[in-house]
């Protein structure tokens, strides 16, 4: 394999990147493979290292990022004028190949009632071309795995399949417990690495119009008992990941051994 160019980036933690090719992994799952020279200096922890997302406009011909020192980015990526900021959203890396400089980003491709596609960066997925320009701001991990918990509870919706098979793959070899994994389709289930002793169940969404993340949390509400010194991790929409957590800590799981993270929020929460 030709050596990887290495360029450090210009701006604390972010790296610029082009689109190298893309790819439908699953009925849901848009497959967006990015590389660049600056991206050879990602920090990739593993588990399920997340970052901030940044997309030039449909009308724009080049990407224009926050110029920013420190850590300090939001405030001048808000005095970009509103017609030439970037969109920026939230997602995780669901593969990183260091050699070769290559992210992958996994896409969750969402409908809208007519059956479009909805969503900036889903849209933005599903139409990317190799040379496209994107650049991906480091956010480090959420996983926070006390070292004596050895059970770990991962529940997700579809968004948080990137970062649930992250966390598989990273565990270490003894660690016990399980995945409860929302999909829309039956198709969208895939074989995932991991500990032997994590169990995986794959929760498939019946009804379409149904709000994401509830199947999931009924499957994970029918768990009676969990261990007190485990550790769980609940992402996806909001309610899923709010109320996970109440029902986690109900079994007895302490507050401050549960993860949970709203990745999105469905309209009818955001109503609410
Ligand atoms: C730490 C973190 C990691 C994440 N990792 C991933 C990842 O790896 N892959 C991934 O696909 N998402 C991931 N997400 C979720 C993602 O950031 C949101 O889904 C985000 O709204 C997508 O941006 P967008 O520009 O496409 O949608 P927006 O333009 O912001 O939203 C448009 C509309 O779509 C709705 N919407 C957004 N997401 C969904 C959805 N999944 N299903 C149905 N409706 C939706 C919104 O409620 C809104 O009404 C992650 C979020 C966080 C916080």
């Amino acid at each position: 394999m030709a050596k990887v160019r290495r360029l450090m980036p210009q701006q604390p933690g972010m790296f610029r990147a082009h689109v190298v090719r893309t790819e439908r992994v699953s009925p849901s799952m848009q497959r967006v493979t990015v590389a660049g020279a600056e991206l050879a200096e990602f920090p990739w922890l593993g588990y399920d290292h997340w970052f901030r997302l940044f997309l030039q406009l449909p009308h724009q011909r080049r990407l224009r990022l926050p110029e920013y020192t420190g850590s300090q980015w939001w405030q001048p990526y808000l005095a970009i004028p509103e017609h030439e900021r970037p969109h920026c959203a939230n997602y995780s890396v669901a593969d990183f190949r260091r050699r070769a400089a290559e992210m992958d980003i996994d896409f969750v491709v969402h409908r809208g009632p007519t059956g479009e596609i909805e969503g900036r960066a889903a849209i933005w997925a599903c139409h990317a071309g190799p040379g496209d320009a994107l650049a991906v701001l480091d956010q480090g991990i959420l996983f926070d795995r006390p070292h004596d918990a050895s059970e770990v509870t991962i529940v997700a919706d579809e968004t948080g399949l990137p970062a649930a098979a992250g966390i598989l793959r990273s565990l270490p070899g003894g660690i016990t417990g399980r995945l409860i994994q929302e999909v829309p389709t039956a198709d969208d289930r895939r074989v995932l690495d991991g500990p032997a002793g994590v169990t995986v169940s794959w929760v498939v969404r019946q009804d379409s119009t149904s709000v994401p993340g509830a199947a999931a949390l009924r499957e994970l509400r029918r768990l009676a008992s969990t261990d007190a010194t485990g550790y769980a991790f609940v992402v996806g929409e909001s309610t899923l990941a709010t109320e996970g957590r109440r029902h986690l800590h109900r079994l007895g799981l302490p507050k401050d051994r549960i993860t949970f993270s709203g990745f999105w929020k469905h309209e009818a929460a955001q109503a609410a």
